[in-house]
């Protein structure tokens, strides 16, 4: 018997990065999971490897855009017709693209926060109007940020945004708490995806940094665990998150990122 086994999950951004490894701890404890992701053409294929393990009955998927309700309807009704119900919804999917602060545009802040913080309270809505149409209890998990605690230079409108996800997830918890629902998030520090390697190269771009690889090294340089995440690093905390032994959670960030923010 797995940690989640019977759970019936959705996990966006999952087509790679923190968001794919999440779906397989996920289906590593007997969790069924719908892969989902604004990229349809590499989820297909990623959920199509973990099929051949899995096998049809636990694994799906579901091309999204996160901002966009109707597709985010459209992604939980293929859940459920496929695993018969939803019990875990996880808001992965996020964006960054870093700037310097005095030339962060109206187009930058509107791309970055309505991917990290539209996409998470559309996301919470519609998964919370399913766990009440089912009658049953459910869980939101939300993916901040060490930048939902600290503002760091050349991504303030990232900062913003996962700060809001707290907010979203301290007020969600507050307001569904009476529909027997939980929200709760977690917050990664400096993690080895496909993401940052593009934050490096635009951070070279803005002039911020000069060489490959420089960013990540400077910014991660305080990690009292002296290194950055895999995104295995992750995955026992949001299996953890999704299973009933975090049943009495709610409304909670759990700071995963090696101890480079006390806070
Ligand atoms: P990533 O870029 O490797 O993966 C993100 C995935 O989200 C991609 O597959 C992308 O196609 C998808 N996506 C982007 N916009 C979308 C949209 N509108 N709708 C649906 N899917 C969309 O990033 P990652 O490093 O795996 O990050 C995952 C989450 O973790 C993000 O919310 C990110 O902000 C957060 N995070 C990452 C780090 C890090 O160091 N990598 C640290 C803290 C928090």
């Amino acid at each position: 018997m797995g940690r989640v086994t019977g759970r019936s999950c959705i996990v966006t951004g999952a087509a790679q990065g923190i968001g794919r490894a999440i779906s397989e701890a996920l289906l590593a404890e007997g969790a069924s999971v719908c892969f989902a992701d604004i990229n349809g053409e590499k989820v297909a294929d990623i959920s199509a490897e973990y099929r051949k393990t899995f096998g049809a009955n636990v694994v799906t998927h579901s091309q999204v855009d996160v901002t966009d309700r109707a597709a985010v309807c459209a992604m939980i009704n293929h859940t459920v017709a496929t695993f018969g119900k939803l019990d875990v919804k996880f808001n992965n999917a996020g964006v960054n693209k870093p700037m310097n602060f005095l030339d962060v545009t109206e187009e930058n802040w509107r791309f970055i926060n309505d991917v990290n913080g539209l996409g998470c309270l559309i996301g919470m809505q519609e998964a919370a109007k399913q766990f009440i149409s089912q009658g049953t209890f459910g869980k939101i998990i939300n993916t901040a940020s060490i930048a939902s605690r600290q503002g760091f230079d050349n991504v303030a409108p990232y900062c913003a945004s996962k700060f809001g996800v707290v907010a979203l997830t301290q007020s969600g918890a507050r307001d569904l708490a009476k529909h027997n629902i939980t929200v709760t998030g977690f917050a990664p520090g400096v993690v080895d995806t496909e993401m940052w390697e593009q934050v490096d190269q635009d951070l070279m771009d803005i002039g911020a940094s000069k060489r490959p690889g420089q960013a990540m090294e400077e910014f991660s340089s305080e990690i009292l665990r002296g290194r950055v995440a895999k995104p295995q690093d992750i995955t026992g905390t949001t299996t953890f998150l999704a299973a009933a032994e975090s049943d009495y959670m709610t409304g909670q960030i759990v700071m995963i990122d090696g101890g480079m923010t006390l806070v």
